[in-house]
């Protein structure tokens, strides 16, 4: 798009506040900055940590923001010291994760665990995010989307696709995987995990059948309620639910030497249990955002599966609407705000 097409206002959903309403307002377009990319955005998923930070779980320090970290778009222009180049070319497409920035010289950053540094700043918290007509980003942290997908299949593959691939790493060489949740995360690793050749246990909220029918139709082997024990203990399991009485309840259908892995930002409180659910070598776990090297691997994997990605589609206008029917378990798959 040439510089004189580009529109001096744009639509953006802003949160003002834990307990206001989102809503939809006219803002200027964002000129990119150093290191920047502006970019028009074509599609931005929707995610449970959006819910966190609505409700004020996650904090967000300084309000108005725009949220929305699961940013597929095209490339418009590029502020100083980004040539317009290669991935970074204009119109090429990108994606933009939760991950928008990290320091690169802390003990963290500096050992490739820059999910962890402590300066990190993240899209749609501590950046302005997709839920917006156009949005600008650190060009090191856009990455090029496979041609395969179609900019709405590929948004959840951002957050959903990316962290779920991290927690899937810390489940090792795990042949029986539980998965307790089986929302847009789970939907993406369950066909992942298929073809690496493991079995899928899929966990969902108790009478939850179509989640469930959902699960068995992309190759669980078993799918129930996550009160049930699945029919062989598990070798490691995720949790993609909110819900801290999943831990003990993973660790009872886990084997001895078995992993349970915390995949969410923010979690209920985890009741006291007995040390016996832990003895043996079991393990507790949580991952934490993603690195860059996260996000490359999962969009290299993603296309020779091929993930296919189950999307309801709203209007910007109607995200709020998506955040609600994401709390009330109202689709199957993921939902991806359409710009
Ligand atoms: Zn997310
Ligand atoms: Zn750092």
């Amino acid at each position: 798009m040439a510089q004189s097409a580009l529109p001096d206002q744009m639509r953006a959903l802003l949160f003002e506040g834990v307990g206001r309403p989102l809503r939809v307002v006219q803002r200027p377009v964002p000129q990119p900055g150093p290191g920047q990319l502006l970019v028009r955005v074509q599609s931005c998923g929707v995610c449970r940590t959006d819910l966190h930070l609505l409700d004020g779980e996650v904090t967000i320090d300084s309000p108005p923001r725009v949220l929305g970290h699961q940013i597929i778009g095209t490339i418009v222009s590029a502020g100083e010291g980004v040539a317009l180049e290669g991935p970074h070319r204009e119109g090429a497409r990108v994606g933009i994760p939760w991950l928008g920035w990290t320091d690169g010289e802390c003990e963290y950053c500096l050992s490739g665990r820059e999910n962890l540094c402590p300066r990190a700043r993240f899209t749609g918290r501590d950046i302005d995010g997709g839920y917006a007509d156009y949005t600008v980003a650190d060009a090191r942290y856009c990455f090029s989307i496979p041609e395969l997908y179609e900019s709405l299949q590929a948004s959840p593959l951002m957050c959903a696709g990316v962290i779920g691939h991290r927690a899937l790493r810390m489940c090792g060489e795990a042949q029986r995987l539980g998965l307790y949740g089986f929302g847009a995360s789970a939907h993406i690793l369950t066909q992942v995990a298929r073809w690496q050749g493991r079995e899928v246990y899929a966990f969902t909220r108790e009478g939850d059948e179509a989640a469930q029918r959902f699960a068995l139709e992309l190759g669980a082997v078993w799918a129930g309620a996550s009160t049930e024990a699945p029919p062989q203990k598990l070798h490691a399991s995720i949790l993609l639910a909110p819900v801290g009485a999943l831990v003990p309840l993973a660790l009872k259908a886990t084997v001895p030497g078995g992993t349970v892995v915390c995949g969410g930002i923010h979690m209920s409180d985890i009741p006291s249990m007995p040390y016996e659910l832990l003895w043996e070598e079991r393990s507790v776990r949580s991952v934490a955002n993603l690195t860059r090297l996260d996000a490359e691997e999962l969009l290299a994997i993603a296309p020779q599966v091929p993930v296919h990605t189950r999307v309801s589609t709203y209007e910007l206008e109607q995200a709020p609407q998506a955040l609600e029917d994401l709390r009330a378990g109202r689709f199957t798959g993921a939902a991806v705000i359409v710009l």
